[in-house]
């Protein structure tokens, strides 16, 4: 980047531009195996009009925009590979606007979910979307995430009612209203979701959110092996039990966990389970879905009864990546994110565990097995040739299996880097169409370049 652009960003944004060797390190991309990627400067933007300026300044002097929310994402997504300027959200925090009765809100992006829900507390009102880390609003949409209580209250597709966003050029545009549907034209905030930062940066988000359950109730239930495990949730999904959480964690992932968050689970493969409603309801549901698991060879079954209880339990589960990388000292995180219809996800599951005898390197499988997606995390050597290439042919293996049951490479974590080279298999000509829409918007190829398309 010249000497011209970065004053131009100083003059325009003062203290809040670094090109130091630190900042930019801090902002490659590195939670998991991916080569980082430094942008050549970090610009700290506060509003919409700001980041309007920021595009357009870049514009002029061809320079790579790079949005990045909280940069937990698993696939490289928010790496500078080509250099250019990073646009950190974090300093747009804040909660613009709460509607209880429409039950919606409207955030600037760099408000996390976290915070979301703090703001939130007194109000009765909650926002689900829950993937592990305490991501960005404006991260979550623009890698369309999803979470635990996806399989009742949806993922960031359904979540989202509309985005302010700037384009390419620089033009600042809202993709929609507040209205709960809507068939006027084309869908823009569903072209946004999932667009990795590719299309424009979204600047501002507005979701939906849930009245506070009248009760909840969370269980763990062991199983004699994965089959058992999902063959159970998909019966209960099936009888149309609503259930608000339904967590797979194989035996390695239960160790794993148990030595993190200091916690005793039989080693087994397990269910964590989360039920909301009204009191009466939730005994019925709880006793049809102990019926189910038993049928199965569910045992074991423990209700958390108590809200630090609860807490600690989702947190457990929360912590599982963390928990399985961290066996091993200077070790990083690779995750698999195959989804495919819930009816293929035992054989799916069992495929991977058969793939997995021929991979020396310690792994765990957790899933939302609600929604058909799991991952197996791996804790890899990236010094290490042999163990990247078993595992990059574990993923590869997967990712194949998947696609022959009408599945996805990713259910939630995108496509960024990893996943590019399975995007021609997955959509075939419809890529062609992803090609030429990116095109049309992005004609200079600068908004984070390099991602998503092989
Ligand atoms: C421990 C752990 C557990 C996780 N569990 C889950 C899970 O259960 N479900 C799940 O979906 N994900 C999960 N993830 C992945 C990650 O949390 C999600 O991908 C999350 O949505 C990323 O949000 P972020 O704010 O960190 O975005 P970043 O990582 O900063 O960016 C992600 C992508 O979005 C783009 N982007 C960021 N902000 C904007 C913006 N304002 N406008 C346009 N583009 C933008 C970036 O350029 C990049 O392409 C997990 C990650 C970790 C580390």
């Amino acid at each position: 980047m010249d000497d011209t652009a970065l004053s131009a960003l100083r003059e325009l944004l003062g203290a809040r531009v670094s090109d130091s060797q630190a900042e930019r390190a801090l902002h490659a991309g590195t939670e998991a195996h991916h080569a980082p990627g430094l942008p050549d400067a970090v610009v700290w933007p506060e509003s919409t009009d700001e980041v309007a300026a920021i595009v357009r300044l870049c514009a002029r002097h061809g320079l790579a925009i790079v949005p990045f929310g909280a940069g937990s994402s698993l696939e490289g997504n928010a790496s500078a590979p080509q250099g250019g300027v990073c646009l950190d959200m974090t300093r747009m925090g804040r909660v613009l606007r709460v509607s209880p009765e429409d039950l919606d809100c409207t955030v600037q992006a760099g408000v996390t979910r976290e915070a979301l829900n703090h703001h939130l507390r007194d109000s009765g009102l909650f926002f689900p979307v829950d993937p592990g880390a305490n991501a960005t609003l404006g991260g979550m949409a623009a890698t369309r995430a999803s979470g635990t209580t996806t399989v009742r209250y949806g993922s960031m597709r359904e979540a989202v009612l509309s985005l302010t966003v700037v384009t390419p050029e620089g033009e600042i545009l809202r993709t929609a209203g507040r209205a709960r549907k809507s068939a006027a034209g084309y869908d823009l905030t569903r072209l946004f979701l999932g667009s990795e930062g590719t299309l424009g940066v979204i600047t501002e988000v507005s979701l939906r959110l849930f009245g506070r359950p009248e009760q909840i109730r969370s269980a763990v239930c062991r199983f004699p092996d994965p089959d058992a495990a999902c063959r159970t949730a998909i019966e209960a999904i099936q009888l149309g039990l609503p259930l608000a959480r339904v967590e797979y964690l194989d035996a390695g992932c239960i160790r794993a966990v148990n030595a993190f968050s200091q916690r005793a689970e039989a080693e087994t493969d397990t269910l964590f389970l989360e039920f909301h409603g009204a009191p009466a309801a939730l005994e019925e549901q709880i006793a049809l879905f102990g019926e189910i698991a038993e049928g199965h060879g569910g045992t074991g079954f423990r209700w958390a009864e108590r809200e630090e209880e609860r807490n600690a339990l989702w947190r457990a589960r929360h912590s599982a990546y963390n928990a399985t990388v961290n066996q091993r000292a200077g070790a990083k995180g690779w995750a698999t994110d195959v989804c495919v219809p819930v009816s293929a996800l035992p054989d799916c599951i069992l495929h991977a565990k058969g793939l997995l005898a021929d991979v020396p390197v310690p792994a765990s499988i957790m899933g939302h097995v609600g929604d058909g997606n799991f991952h197996v995390v791996f804790s890899v050597d990236t010094n290490s040739e042999a163990e990247m290439q078993a595992v990059k042919a574990f993923n590869d293996a997967l990712v194949a299996k998947a696609l022959s049951v009408e599945g996805t490479c990713t259910g939630e974590h995108g496509v960024g880097l990893g996943k590019r080279k399975y995007m021609e298999a997955e959509h075939g000509p419809a890529l062609a169409l992803m090609r030429r829409l990116k095109t049309a918007l992005d004609p200079a190829g600068l908004m984070n370049p390099g991602k998503i398309f092989p």
